[in-house]
């Protein structure tokens, strides 16, 4: 029996958290930057934390996949990873990944914001909840809209390609997809972009009552679309994606309210009507 008690409102080491890819990281960026190592009824977090400050707002950095790219998507220990982040005190989390397309118009080198997901996973931990309280948050709207929002303008204004909706499929991996799967993702499932790590991420986050919005970077198509890539192109388009991550990080980050705005998003509320 166990019931998960969030951590108490301390003084917020971060307020804003960022999920992503190790090379996401740019010292360059962090000013008073230190390593924190967090410990969570869950167990360990992928790494430790770096938390640091950027444009004055005090930023805490994960690599989802640990430094040096340690754990495959199935293996993450999500519930440590937003544990952690909510026991800082974070409030916002931006989660960064890349992604297949399914969608022809859905470029290599575009970014997505998505809407709406479909969870396709087979065996991870997906609730904080374990004991005689249930929690059904809504998901519905998985993600939040203001810092979607935010996200969106900040990638127009710099001039990159970015859809503003889109269904992220997420499956268990670590294999790619048939080519038989890849066309009901995208023929009969409407999915727009396919990953491994947004479940159960984005699930724990609404728990957890985090404002979470992903930025989906695309690196190819699925192989839905039969165009073989080299692994040479793959890379070059992954490192370009990183950049222009990086670039929207340092110029989200500064524009993200203190305080989520109740009447933008309820995901601070999530568990009010969740729990029996
Ligand atoms: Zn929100």
């Amino acid at each position: 029996m166990y019931e998960p008690v969030f951590p108490p409102k301390t003084k917020a080491v971060a307020e804003i958290g960022i999920i992503g890819g190790s090379g996401l990281y740019d010292p360059g960026l962090f000013e008073s930057a230190k390593e924190v190592k967090v410990y969570t009824p869950y167990g360990e977090p992928s790494d430790s934390i770096i938390v640091g400050v950027v444009k004055g707002r005090k930023v805490a950095f994960l690599p989802r996949h640990g430094r040096g790219h340690r754990i495959p998507p199935h293996r993450v220990n999500y519930r440590a990873n937003i544990w952690a982040l909510k026991s800082l005190g974070v409030k916002w989390v931006i989660s960064v990944s890349a992604v297949g397309s399914l969608q022809e118009h859905i470029k290599p080198g575009d970014l997505v914001v998505p809407d709406q997901f479909i969870d396709m996973t087979k065996r991870r931990e997906y609730s904080f909840f374990e004991g005689s309280v249930v929690a059904h948050v809504s998901m519905a709207e998985p993600f939040c809209e203001q810092l979607r929002k935010l996200l969106i303008d900040t990638a127009k204004q710099l001039g990159y390609t970015v859809h503003e909706r889109g269904t992220y499929i997420c499956i268990e991996g670590p294999r790619f997809s048939t080519k038989a799967e890849s066309r009901i993702w995208r023929e009969v499932f409407k999915a727009d972009i396919i990953g491994m790590t947004l479940v159960p991420e984005v699930n724990l986050a609404c728990e957890a009552q985090l404002c979470y919005a992903t930025l989906a970077l695309v690196t190819d198509y699925d192989v839905w679309a039969e165009r073989p890539v080299t692994a040479e192109e793959v890379m070059r388009v992954m490192k370009e994606n990183t950049e222009k991550a990086k670039r929207i990080l340092y110029e989200v980050i500064p524009r993200i309210p203190e305080q989520p705005d109740p009447n933008q998003c309820s995901c601070c509320r999530a568990l009010e009507t969740a729990l029996l």
